[in-house]
């Protein structure tokens, strides 16, 4: 668990190059014009980054949730915001991988995992965010379709995605009354807010979804009536480790760069580097994002071994990957002095970036929940 194999290391260097060469260059420009690099999206698939965990005879890469977590942190060292995009895509075509039958598989997985076509999660609402089975979007049953009214609030790619991965009710209060149906975009009464204005991920379209009589063929929901909130929740776990690593992924790049202005800048005299006091620091820094690192991959292993407690590892790898990244991230700025705080260096972007991962996929103070909840659970 603590080696990488040949394989491991030639999925994380190829992610690596990809970020080097194709998104680092251009991620304050496209954070500044608010641009979502679409076609740098595509020519990530083309290298199997689409459909990551998703079986191969549907197009996907048949790849572990490990080898997952060594991509997404990778790319995310280019732009934490496009990584945590292809990872919530990621997220929402293994739904369908996973929990649709081989008519839907081959229908719809194809080409989320080419990229052809983008996908979107939707399960929070403006009244059911950290409470998310309170939600109340309706799904309701007239003969072979559905009809949904109502409105989910911070979808990530919408306006832009073709294929929406919705969590509905379909039955009474609470988690047992959730479904979940894949609407595509185009259905008519499906529509989209602004564009929301936020401190960062300005590389991906965040907008209301609103569906007011939208019919759904009963064939686009995936698993039975009452199962959504477990598929929304089996998607969750692999998408806190992918928001995990992309936390790691742009705190290692701040550090990387922390490391190269400390060996130019110099003050008192001295370099930057030759103070102990900050030396320590960067010590610290490293440290906090090894160790958090160490702990992602083990939570990545025990999805991947479908581990009973695979839930709350990765809501533990979740939160500390997201904070000790927003922490290594702000350090990192705090040691560029003033010109950390300037966009051309790279570094408060990237601490912007990361701010939200503390607060979606569920909040940390809600993986703090998961995992006392398994806690006292066992105690009793
Ligand atoms: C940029 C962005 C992109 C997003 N993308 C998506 C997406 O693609 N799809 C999607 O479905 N959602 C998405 N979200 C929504 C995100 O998952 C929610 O914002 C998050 O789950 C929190 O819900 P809330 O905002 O309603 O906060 P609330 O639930 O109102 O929480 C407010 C505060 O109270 C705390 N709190 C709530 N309940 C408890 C409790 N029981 N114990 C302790 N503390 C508690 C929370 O931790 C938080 O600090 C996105 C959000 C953002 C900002």
């Amino acid at each position: 668990m603590f080696t990488l194999s040949e394989d491991q290391i030639a999925i994380r260097d190829m992610a690596r190059d990809f970020a080097n060469e194709q998104i680092a260059p251009y991620a304050v420009e496209w954070d500044e014009t608010k641009h979502f690099p679409v076609q740098t999206l595509r020519a990530a698939a083309a290298l199997g980054m689409g459909g990551i965990y998703v079986r191969e005879d549907v197009g996907g890469s048949g790849l572990s949730r490990l080898d997952a977590a060594l991509i997404f942190e990778q790319l995310a060292t280019g732009c934490p915001g496009t990584s945590a995009y292809l990872s919530i895509h990621n997220m929402s075509t293994w739904m369908i991988d996973r929990f649709g039958d081989d008519a839907q598989r081959h229908r719809w997985v194809p080409r989320l995992a080419a990229m052809a076509h983008f996908a979107s999660y939707c399960l929070t609402e403006p009244g059911a965010g950290s409470d998310a089975a309170a939600l109340k979007t309706k799904a309701v049953r007239h003969g072979d379709h559905y009809i949904v009214d109502g409105q989910k609030q911070f979808i990530s790619g919408a306006g832009s995605s073709d294929i929406y991965v919705v969590m509905v009710r379909t039955g009474g209060d609470g988690p047992k009354g959730i479904s979940t149906l894949v609407i595509e975009a185009g259905t008519p009464g499906l529509s989209f807010g602004a564009n929301e204005r936020k401190m960062g991920w300005n590389v991906q379209p965040t907008r209301t979804v609103t569906f007011e009589g939208v019919r759904v063929p009963v064939e686009n929901r995936l698993g039975e009536e009452g199962e959504g909130f477990r598929i929304a929740m089996a998607g969750l776990d692999g998408g806190r480790l992918n928001i995990g690593a992309c936390s790691l992924g742009g705190a290692q790049a701040a550090l990387e760069k922390t490391l190269a202005y400390m060996r130019e800048r110099k003050a008192f005299g001295k370099r930057l580097d030759e103070f102990q006091a900050l030396q320590f620091r960067l010590a610290d820094m490293a440290t906090e994002l090894e160790a958090a690192r160490t702990f992602l991959w083990r939570a990545a292993s025990a999805l991947d071994a479908k581990a009973p407690d695979a839930t709350q590892l990765c809501a533990m790898a979740k939160r500390i990957a997201t904070d000790r990244g927003f922490e290594v991230a702000n350090d990192a700025l705090q040691l560029h002095g003033g010109y950390g705080y300037l966009a051309d260096y790279g570094i408060e972007k990237i601490v912007r970036d990361l701010r939200v991962h503390q607060i979606l996929e569920g909040t940390n103070e809600i993986m703090r929940l998961i995992v006392s909840r398994a806690l006292i659970a066992q105690g009793n």
